[in-house]
């Protein structure tokens, strides 16, 4: 069928009605019936659902999203409204929730440190703007300097603006690379204690040469209180993801920080188009999403999920110790995932990581975990859903007996 048929067809449908708001089109004009129970999209697809005892990765989607999330984006959905007052009104609202100046809703953490920079670059400009990512030779400043322990693929998000990044590892060598080219100071927060310069003092150089400074914090809550003490510090703008533990929409993020950076960074997003974030576009869902994910997690009974946390990895632990020949060791990340992590290992002669994560893969339930190279796997369950972890010990006991005991 042509679009201009289906289009067509529309207009005359008598038998098109709404349910909840959303216009139903039966697929004949006298067979309008729904189908009864709930549509299995994974099994109809043929995709393959599991539950993720590994953690917050992309390539697995991510987080799930809390029924607050869910809540916030259903209850919205019958209505239009305009995007710049929606996200104008929602800034106003998690900017006094992390301390920050301004915020607004990004398609991610990367996204949110891509439209950051040209934030600095362009200023209110509207003609900057549509420069970008040909900075050279325009005027505007083109150098992100950052510390070697902080130099990691994410950093493309600067590239992507036209700049350059230049790497430094001593505060000696962050002084003597600074110059009028320089436009911004980069930190990377789950790296922090790698580098050779901590926050307070980036922060502090960064002001006396009057370059702005950022950081991503994508994966660093827990603990909550980081929403609020990097905008403390003085960081002039800040990343963070939206779907790993805020559990917003995987497609979401927040960039927040002055007032004037964030206005300017607006201008390279939608609904403008002619700018290089055109493509990174939040609509409505992501937004609200967001506002709930955010407004859920600050006011969450984070000591309580912990307690859960710990006591469901020791229920995993205690059911693959309890194999002849598996140790185990509990601990949390300092930076970044900051949650209780449980380490297996045994003798991978006997049995491969590859050869474990098959078969957890491979039964029933389907289950991911992360491997150690060859060395063992790693265990999180704050991806879980209650009843999950059960599950998962159940398996792991099986497979690991069946090939060790
Ligand atoms: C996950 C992550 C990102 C990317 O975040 P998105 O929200 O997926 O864009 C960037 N930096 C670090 C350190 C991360 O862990």
């Amino acid at each position: 069928m042509k679009r201009r048929d289906i289009l067509k067809g529309i207009s005359f449908l008598p038998f098109a009605t709404t349910l909840g708001g959303n216009l139903i089109i039966p697929r004949k004009a006298n067979a309008g019936k729904l189908p009864s129970g709930k549509r299995d999209l994974f099994k109809e697809l043929g995709v393959r659902p599991f539950i993720n005892a590994a953690g917050t990765y992309t390539f697995m989607t991510g987080s799930l999203m809390r029924e607050e999330v869910l809540e916030a984006i259903r209850g919205t959905s019958e209505d239009f409204c305009l995007l710049d007052e929606l996200q104008d009104r929602v800034g106003e609202k998690i900017a006094a929730m992390v301390h920050a100046e301004a915020a607004v809703v990004t398609a991610g953490a990367f996204s949110a440190l891509t439209l950051g920079a040209p934030g600095v670059l362009t200023g209110n400009d509207p003609e900057k703007v549509k420069l970008l990512p040909k900075i050279e030779g325009t005027g505007m400043k083109t150098e992100v300097l950052c510390q070697k322990a902080h130099a990691i693929d994410y950093n493309h998000a600067f590239t992507n603006t036209g700049a350059k990044i230049i790497v430094i590892e001593t505060a000696e060598e962050l002084g003597k690379a600074i110059n009028s080219n320089t436009a911004l100071m980069h930190f990377l927060n789950i790296e922090a204690d790698k580098g050779k310069i901590m926050h307070e003092e980036w922060v502090t150089i960064g002001k006396k040469h009057g370059i702005p400074t950022s950081i991503d914090i994508a994966a660093d809550v827990p603990p909550v209180s980081n929403l609020w003490k990097v905008n403390d510090m003085g960081f002039d703008f800040v990343a963070i993801s939206g779907g790993k533990a805020l559990r917003g929409p995987q497609s979401a993020g927040l960039l927040m920080g002055k007032k004037e950076i964030i206005t300017a960074a607006r201008l390279h997003m939608p609904p403008r188009g002619a700018n290089i974030g055109r493509g990174m576009k939040v609509n409505k869902e992501e937004i609200f999403g967001m506002y709930a994910a955010l407004h859920h997690y600050i006011n969450y009974d984070h000591d309580a999920e912990w307690k859960i946390w710990e006591n469901n990895i020791a229920l995993i632990e205690n059911a693959a110790k309890s194999v002849k020949g598996v140790t185990t060791n509990v601990y949390v990340p300092k930076l970044g995932n900051v949650t209780p992590t449980l380490e297996l290992s045994w003798d991978t002669s006997r049995l491969s990581v590859k050869d474990l994560q098959e078969r957890l893969r491979n039964g029933d339930p389907s289950i991911e975990v992360m491997g150690r190279e060859n060395k063992g796997i790693n265990i999180t369950v704050w991806v879980m859903r209650p009843g999950q972890e059960k599950m998962v010990a159940k398996r792991l006991k099986e497979e690991l007996s069946a090939a060790l005991a």
